[in-house]
């Protein structure tokens, strides 16, 4: 059975109707197999335009783009950042990770931190983490009362509204991953010498909250999921896909963008270069 990417906009998401295993409707072994293969080359394809439209953004400047990754630990946020955006230019790319905010950060509301970190014009912003964490582990852990965090969807929903009215395109993906994919990874970081820096036992206390970080990101997908800043449900127990599927959203937003390298100067042609 198909699966879409982007949730019905208005519907209530629930986790279980979505796959983490999904391959575009082949699960067979061998099949699987091509289509790795295949989606190998269309990846390193849409990797060579993506250095293209990035370098065509920023020339013309007039548009951002803001990719918000979500997810559960090891769902692989840093892992897609750095398979994904690696053939484009890096100065035409800044990367923000949200972690717990400081006395600072926490003086201030909660949005505040996010905008500073927006991409300007011509560039691409990423967020690993972001506004998200404040109805996620803070609903979690009721890091704040029920009221506040409540409100946030709005707040968050007006947020990217006016982002995206003033020219910023939003992209939110969610990398889903099944809690047995999870142990995997934990497993292999904890077994791994070069992995086991990133193994936290933080991450074994929030594994045991898994079915309420479900119902936490079940209300982000419901309550947040807009045309203006729509929300993609990555299947990311492969990796090689949830990266496929993540360069293909990102250039197709791109190229609906067009943007256009600016007209020369008049003349230049005939400019004498002098030795
Ligand atoms: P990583 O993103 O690689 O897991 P860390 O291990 O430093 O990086 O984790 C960052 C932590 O910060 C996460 O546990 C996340 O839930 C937490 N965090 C991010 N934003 C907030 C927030 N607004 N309130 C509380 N905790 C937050």
């Amino acid at each position: 059975m198909s699966q879409p990417l982007i949730p019905p906009f208005g519907a209530p998401v629930h986790l279980r109707d979505y796959d983490p295993d999904y391959l575009d409707g082949s699960s067979k072994k061998d099949a699987k197999k091509d289509l790795k293969k295949k989606l190998a080359a269309a990846m390193e394809a849409d990797q060579q335009r993506l250095d293209m439209l990035q370098e065509a953004l920023y020339a013309e400047g007039k548009h951002a783009l803001l990719i918000v990754l979500q997810g559960m630990d090891t769902s692989g946020k840093d892992g897609t950042i750095r398979h994904v955006f690696s053939s484009v230019d890096p100065q035409g790319v800044q990367v923000t990770s949200f972690k717990v905010p400081t006395a600072d950060e926490l003086a201030r509301d909660f949005l505040w931190r996010i905008h500073r970190a927006v991409p300007p014009k011509g560039m691409i912003g990423i967020f690993n983490r972001s506004q998200y964490e404040d109805v996620l582990v803070v609903r979690v852990h009721n890091l704040v009362p029920e009221s506040i965090w409540r409100e946030r969807y709005d707040h968050i929903n007006r947020f990217e509204e006016m982002l995206h009215e003033h020219g910023t395109t939003i992209l939110k993906f969610f990398l889903h991953i099944s809690k047995a994919e999870q142990k995997k990874r934990l497993t292999e970081r904890r077994d791994t010498p070069e992995k086991q820096w990133k193994f936290s036992l933080g991450d074994l206390k929030e594994r045991a909250y898994w079915e309420d970080y479900q119902a936490a990101y079940e209300a982000v997908l419901t309550h947040c999921n807009t045309p203006y800043a729509p929300w993609h449900i990555v299947p990311a127990n492969s990796k090689w896909y949830r990266n496929y599927i993540i360069a293909r959203t990102v250039r197709e937003a791109l190229e609906r963008l067009n943007p256009q390298f600016p007209t020369p100067e008049k003349g230049i042609e005939s400019v004498e270069i002098l030795d």
